[in-house]
């Protein structure tokens, strides 16, 4: 069968490997922060506190916030300096702290405590960017979603998905280009797994046991 030499044709033809592949390793990968569909709001507030801080740590951390605060009303009725002692532990307190409380007046009053499901509604929310929203419609609503978080870029660029780029929004559009829209939620957590396990930032990446090396622009590089 002739190989196609178009740049595009050829991406998305990985793409589609990836995704297969990427399957069977992890079959059951999903968001490691911890929430109810029922309470999506919780989403929010994690994804926000997950900035430069591990959703291992996150999912501690909210318990506390909680168990003071259990819902959405109690939240946007609390003290900025209340949450704030809550949820320090994560870093970047007093942004975190007034980003979700004003996000959580915005869902009381605006949306009657419920999360919204478009990207448009979702930016508007503070606090809110384009990889937690898309993290919400991809999670909670199971719509179309990329988020671009580290692994995902890293491991973009190894593989040769996209070509040396950083920045989160082009990563995103390069991506919609090549991967159908109804595999890119699960696709991206599945590169959270891989790039924790296999294909890691801190170490050299594990070329030698990844299920990608055959297809991987980085193998051994
Ligand atoms: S072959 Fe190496 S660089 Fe490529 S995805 Fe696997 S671990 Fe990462």
């Amino acid at each position: 069968m002739k190989r196609s030499t178009d740049p595009l044709k050829k991406r998305k033809a990985l793409a589609l490997q990836v995704i297969e592949r990427l399957k069977m390793q992890y079959p059951d990968s999903s968001c490691t922060l911890t929430y109810d569909r029922e309470q999506a709001w919780k989403l929010l507030v994690s994804v926000r506190l997950a900035a430069q801080c591990t959703d291992a740590r996150v999912n501690v951390v909210v318990e506390d916030l909680y168990r003071r605060f259990p819902t959405v009303e109690a939240l946007a009725d609390a003290e900025v300096n209340e949450i704030e002692k809550l949820v320090h532990p994560c870093g970047l307190g007093n942004s975190k702290a007034r980003d979700i409380s004003a996000c959580m007046k915005m869902l009381r009053d605006k949306y009657h405590g419920i999360v919204p499901d478009t990207m448009e509604e979702l930016l508007a929310l503070p606090g809110v960017g384009r990889k937690s929203a898309n993290l919400i419609l991809g999670d909670v609503y199971g719509k179309p979603a990329i988020v671009t978080d580290t692994h995902c870029i890293r491991l973009s660029n190894r593989i040769g998905l996209v070509e040396n780029i950083s920045e989160p929004g082009k990563v995103e559009r390069e991506l919609w280009k090549i991967i159908p829209p109804e595999e890119g939620n699960e696709l991206c957590h599945r590169l959270v797994d891989h790039g924790r396990a296999v294909c890691t930032a801190r170490t050299k990446p594990h070329c030698e046991i990844c299920c990608l090396k055959e297809i991987c622009k980085k193998n051994g590089v």
